[in-house]
């Protein structure tokens, strides 16, 4: 690993100001702040992310999870993903939530991993992990090899020409489905992004990955108040059983009354450039009866523009079998 300078920055004012120094918050960064360390000192270790400073915000006071006056939900940016899953509220009210968490990475993963972490955790791409190959990612305008190589796991919807990685998250495609806001304080103050409006998508600066801009600090995430008798599920769909990534994956927050879906929130994972929220899903179930025929509506609905690689033709097919059973699943709870 090469040398770098670590800082525990005294409050949230110094982290800022610290990071504010650097020339970009994304990829190449030269200032970065750690959380539970499982992306950002991976990446370290393999020569991807070589920061000249790192700064140590464990010790802000980051690590609440509160209720909101409006009856939603409050989560700190140091909460780790362990405890936002075994939350009693999450359990109950954000269930889908909880279940993504569990089934991502590993306990001991978990226990390390912040929220605010997981949002930033880095694609999974073979080329984008190994310094010896061409990454537009990261180096921007060296060129895309997956694109001609090994792309079996990489996305289907959202890519460019400049490249095609997967977000490999599970919770941040249950916060697109609960309609997470992301809070974020800066050099310039405070503000709240939406968080089908966090992510970018590659187009042609792949190394640009969020919003967030040099001296951004993720300071906590909020859900809006749960929705009464919502049904929630998040389905993954993987090689194997566990400390696995998702080749497809679902999430569904759904209410019915009479026979019929009256609110459909869905969200996929593991084929989209960012968490893969679809609002195309979502029109095709709302007002219609909560049957098989219809899911199967939706998930056409949702993989119409699906855009397949050399060896990821299968995602498609599965990712829809994914949706129509998490939907089956959730109706049948
Ligand atoms: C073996 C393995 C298996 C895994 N499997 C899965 C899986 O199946 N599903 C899944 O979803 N994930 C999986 N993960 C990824 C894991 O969830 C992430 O590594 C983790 O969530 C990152 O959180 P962290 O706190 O450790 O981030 P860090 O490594 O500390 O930081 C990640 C990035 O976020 C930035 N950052 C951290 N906090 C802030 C903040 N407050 N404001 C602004 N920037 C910030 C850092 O600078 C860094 O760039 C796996 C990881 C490993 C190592
Ligand atoms: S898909 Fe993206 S991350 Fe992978 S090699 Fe191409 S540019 Fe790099």
């Amino acid at each position: 690993m090469h040398n770098f300078e670590f800082i525990r920055p005294a409050d949230q004012a110094a982290a800022i100001a610290a990071a504010a120094q650097s020339k970009t918050a994304q990829q190449g960064a030269d200032v970065r702040f750690l959380g539970g360390g499982t992306t950002l000192i991976d990446l370290m270790k393999l020569n991807v992310e070589t920061p000249a400073r790192v700064l140590d915000i464990n010790r802000l006071p980051l690590d609440k999870i509160e209720v909101t006056p409006d009856g939603g939900l409050k989560i700190g940016a140091m909460v780790r993903n362990s405890d936002v899953a075994n939350h009693a509220k999450v359990q109950k009210d954000y269930s889908v939530l909880s279940q993504a968490i569990l089934q991502g990475a590993s306990a001991q993963i978990r226990n390390m991993a912040t929220t605010a972490g997981n949002l930033l955790q880095r694609t999974r791409c073979i080329y984008f992990r190994d310094t010896a190959m061409a990454c537009n990612k990261r180096e921007p305008g060296s060129g895309c090899p997956a694109i001609t190589g090994h792309n079996r796991t990489l996305a289907i919807l959202g890519a460019s020409e400049h490249c095609i990685a997967t977000n490999p998250s599970d919770m941040c495609v249950a916060l697109a489905a609960l309609e997470a806001t992301v809070h974020i304080q800066g050099p310039k103050g405070s503000r709240a992004v939406a968080f089908g409006d966090f992510h970018l998508l590659p187009g042609n600066t792949p190394h640009r990955e969020t919003v967030l801009e040099p001296g951004d600090l993720i300071t906590h995430l909020t859900l809006p108040a749960p929705i009464s008798g919502s049904k929630q599920v998040y389905l993954k769909l993987r090689d194997r059983a566990s400390y696995e990534f998702a080749l497809a994956s679902a999430a569904v927050v759904l209410t019915i009354a009479s026979g019929k879906t009256t609110h459909a929130r869905i969200a996929l994972g593991g084929v989209g450039t960012k968490p893969w929220r679809s609002s195309e899903a979502e029109a095709a179930l709302t007002g219609k009866p909560a049957t098989e025929a219809i899911f199967r509506q939706a998930a056409e609905a949702a993989l119409r523009d699906a855009k397949p690689q050399s060896e990821n033709k299968f995602k498609i097919e599965l990712a829809r079998r994914c949706l129509i059973h998490a939907l089956g699943m959730a109706t049948a709870s």
